[in-house]
């Protein structure tokens, strides 16, 4: 008998339970991928994460081939294909992970009618995409479905029994006869990134393990540092599933130390974000906490955050890190939450705008997670200090103090020492001429008002 194991964000063969599932209920399983045209056609689909993509599907073909198998890759309309796969291969069952989000619980429903009509049964499974499910820990209250504010989620999420991290299988035997495509190849893909990172199963555990000996210790004291980049860069890789967070957070506490501590209770934010998401599916597009129109349009800035997206605000650690996701596909936290503040806040811009080019060009781009950020950044999220608003200059000395970061990405001030590189308007006029490098497009001190008075008024 033959199974269909349905992969969507889960690209890998460690700590897999469908595939697990299904290789000890058939004695041939089908690994399936599909490239899904609904979410090309939502525009989730850009350069970055395709190339990014296109790794992982390549890694995870070879990874099966080492096995004695190989990934059937089809592209079409989800719920079409697997059913077509099922025919084709004489298949009784298909495996997949349970839908987390919205999108994935309405395409498992659509699957489940649409397999029961050809007389094939769906199997779901536990969706290691999160090392804690959404909605396994819930509030004591009456009526409430998830947890709404971080640190008693993270103090219920720590007392969870652990659990295990499954290994890799030995040997999948795929029918011979199955046709694929041909797999994309990142090569291929136009308008990425340059400095992109590596995708696929094997990068993931290279990197796990590398972070896990040289990284993890000193985490909790530099994570912040933007200079230093270090942080494990793992986003990519949990968001793609080519490393479960089970594991992540398995190896981390083993390893133990303050450092690990830190680190799981960054899983735990990621985890956090996914059960809000799941209980308020709306929260992806809409304020979490209602607010009336004033404040959800935001100002009309268009020329500001143009400014903004191209790393030209005059905010020399706002521009870093706008340029560095342009550069890399990838942002620092830190840097995330004072580019995200600026533009929510300084400018008093709608965060929707912000969180979209992110969406655009952040190679760990995620629904849940960066929405939810964006959302907690802006102050209409979980952020139980909704008005607080980060001020970039001293954002900038304090986690770039020697102005590595700035000096690395907007080179046009790699010859002006800190602390005055955080603030190039100050210098003498004719020092300031030197450096090819706008002045500042707001006023802090007007930003923040006008901020005050916005939020007053919603
Ligand atoms: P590490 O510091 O090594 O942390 C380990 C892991 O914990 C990360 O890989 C990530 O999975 C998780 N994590 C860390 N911080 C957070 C956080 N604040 N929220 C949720 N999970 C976290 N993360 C995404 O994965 N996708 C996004 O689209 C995304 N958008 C963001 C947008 C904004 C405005 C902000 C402020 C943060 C966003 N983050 C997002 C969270 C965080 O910035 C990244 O996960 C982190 O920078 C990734 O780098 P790292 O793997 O080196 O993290």
């Amino acid at each position: 008998n033959t199974a269909v194991v349905l992969y969507t964000s889960d690209l890998r063969l460690h700590d897999h339970p469908p595939l697990r599932a299904a290789l000890a209920s058939c004695d041939r399983v089908v690994p399936l991928f599909v490239r899904d045209r609904a979410v090309e056609r939502a525009g989730f689909a850009v350069p970055n994460r395709l190339a990014f993509l296109a790794d992982c599907l390549a890694d995870l073909d070879a990874g099966l081939r080492t096995r004695g198998g190989r990934l059937v890759l089809r592209s079409g309309e989800v719920v079409e294909e697997v059913c077509a796969l099922v025919r084709e291969a004489g298949a009784g069952e298909v495996h997949l992970a349970a839908g987390v989000s919205g999108y994935a619980q309405a395409r498992e429903r659509r699957l489940r009618e649409a397999l029961r009509a050809q007389g094939c049964a769906l199997y779901t499974h536990e969706a290691v995409i999160t090392a804690v499910a959404p909605g396994a820990v819930l509030p004591s209250g009456r009526g409430s479905d998830h947890f709404a504010v971080f640190t008693p989620y993270l103090r219920r999420w720590s007392e969870l029994p652990p659990r295990r991290a499954a290994a890799a299988p030995r040997t999948v035997r795929v029918p011979e006869d199955i046709g694929s495509e041909e797999p994309p190849r990142r090569s291929a893909v136009t308008g990425t990134s340059p400095g992109l990172a590596r995708g696929g199963e094997c990068e993931a555990r290279r990197l796990l393990t590398r972070w896990l000996s040289s990284g993890l210790a000193r985490y909790e004291d530099t994570h912040d540092d933007l200079a230093a980049d270090a942080t494990s860069r793992l986003s990519p890789h949990l968001h793609f599933g080519t490393l479960s967070p089970v594991e992540a957070a398995q190896r981390a506490r083993a390893a133990g130390g303050p450092g690990a501590e830190a680190f799981v209770r960054q899983l735990c934010w990621r985890d956090f974000h996914h059960q809000v998401l799941a209980a308020r599916p709306e929260a992806a597009t809409r304020d979490y906490r209602a607010r009336d129109d004033r404040w959800r349009t935001g100002r009309d800035a268009e020329e500001e955050v143009q400014a903004w997206k191209d790393g030209r605000t005059g905010y020399p650690v706002v521009d870093a890190a706008m340029r560095q996701l342009r550069h890399e596909g990838w942002m620092h936290n830190r840097g995330r939450l004072l580019a995200a503040g600026f533009l929510a806040k300084t400018l008093y811009a709608d965060w929707r705008t912000g969180a979209r080019h992110f969406l655009d060009l952040l190679v760990d781009g995620d629904v849940a997670n960066n929405q939810l950020n964006w959302q907690w950044v802006a102050g209409t999220g979980t952020d139980t200090r909704p008005n607080r608003v980060l001020n970039p200059v001293r954002q900038g000395l304090r986690h770039d103090p020697d102005g590595r970061y700035v000096h690395r990405w907007v080179p046009e001030l790699a010859a002006l020492p800190a602390p005055r590189v955080h603030e190039p308007w100050k210098l003498p006029a004719e020092e300031r001429a030197r450096y090819d490098y706008p002045e500042p497009l707001v006023d802090l001190t007007e930003a923040q008002a006008r901020f005050r008075e916005g939020r007053r008024g919603a």
